[in-house]
């Protein structure tokens, strides 16, 4: 039998790498240092991913070393700032080595791919729960707020929506996935993709307006967009590009999902009609597909329109941990 591990040993070992890195404290003492790049500003966000609450008990522990920070990254991405480093905040059951092994690979995988580096963190016995900050790095006035949508933008989307919220549906058996497409779409669910390159580039350049990540659904998260800069808007439901998996399911599914599914981590964003040959170059220059899908009006309210511009009545709701 392999010797338990200790909290310090586990922290050595699967934490603590031996690499220099950008801090100038890294993982060892009360704090780490962080010497920001000189004129920038820093932005910090949190979040918690909770046993049965945001991934099932069992998962796979590198998917969930990757969604943990991507969700985080994801983030930054829809403010515009470029990562830097990250804190962990672990609950474990146990000290299990094989877990652990595959929880820092996933995580790891992801931070190097986007040089943010691992800082600090706590780690403690309980049930299992992953809080990660993640911290950013912008230049002052670059952030790609809420509150900053006009009317008369545009509004756009990147990537495809509506896969992981299939795959949920998959899962719980309320739709008939051949096993293929279910793991396909489940992919989407665990390993989403942040778009720090693609909101990064929208900051610098300038270029738009207001910015969201979609994780809770595009119409509730659209909505904190709404509510913030004091407008209304009109989607054009048919225009939301679909995952490869549910752009062959039907079209009351699909706009369903597309409209407002969950776990997508696309960026939502608004931009002067301007700004539209400027995005679609970057949108290529980052590799990152993007999509116009409706426009910012000064009349209050979110209304939803079918490609020939009907209104469309899809009773959508939002996802809410408390009400939900
Ligand atoms: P303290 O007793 O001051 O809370 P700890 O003993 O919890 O510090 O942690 C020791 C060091 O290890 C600190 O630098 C802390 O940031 C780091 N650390 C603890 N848990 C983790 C973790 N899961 N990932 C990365 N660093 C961690
Ligand atoms: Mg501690």
């Amino acid at each position: 039998m392999p010797q338990a591990l200790s909290e310090f040993d586990l922290i050595k070992q699967y934490f603590v790498r031996q690499r220099p890195g950008r801090a100038t404290l890294g993982i060892g003492d009360d704090c780490a240092l962080l010497t920001p790049t000189a004129g920038k500003q820093i932005a910090i966000s949190s979040d918690m991913l909770v046993e049965d609450r945001h991934f099932f008990a069992g998962a796979d522990a590198r998917m969930l070393g990757h969604k943990s920070l991507a969700v985080n990254l994801s983030d930054l991405a829809a403010m515009g700032a470029r990562p830097v480093a990250f804190t962990l905040a672990l609950a474990l059951p146990q000290a299990d080595r094989h877990w652990l092994a595959g929880f820092a690979e996933g995580l790891f995988a992801l931070a190097d791919e986007h040089g943010c580096e691992l800082i600090g963190g706590d780690t403690t016995k309980g049930p299992l729960n992953i809080c990660i900050t993640v911290f950013g790095e912008l230049a002052p006035g670059q952030a790609l707020r809420r509150s900053a949508a006009r009317a008369g933008d545009d509004i756009w989307i990147s990537g495809a929506l509506g896969d992981a919220r299939l795959a949920l549906a998959g899962y719980r058996m309320e739709q008939n996935l051949p096993p293929a497409d279910l793991a396909t779409a489940a992919a989407r669910m665990h390993t989403p993709t942040p778009r720090v390159a693609l909101g990064c580039a929208l900051a610098e350049a300038g270029i738009v307006h207001a910015a969201i990540d979609i994780s809770d659904g595009l119409v509730g998260d659209l909505g904190h967009i709404l509510k913030a800069s004091h407008v209304g808007a009109t989607l054009d439901v048919d225009a939301l590009p679909a995952g490869p998996v549910l752009a062959r399911q039907d079209s009351a599914l699909r706009r369903r999902y597309t409209a407002a599914g969950g776990d997508d981590y696309e960026l939502c964003f608004t931009a002067p009609a301007a700004s539209r040959d400027a995005i679609a170059a970057l949108a290529i220059s980052c590799g990152t597909p993007v999509t116009r899908v409706g426009r910012i009006d000064t009349e209050a309210g979110l209304r939803l329109v079918d490609a020939a511009g009907l209104p469309l009545d899809l009773q959508l709701t939002s996802f809410d941990h408390f009400s939900g």
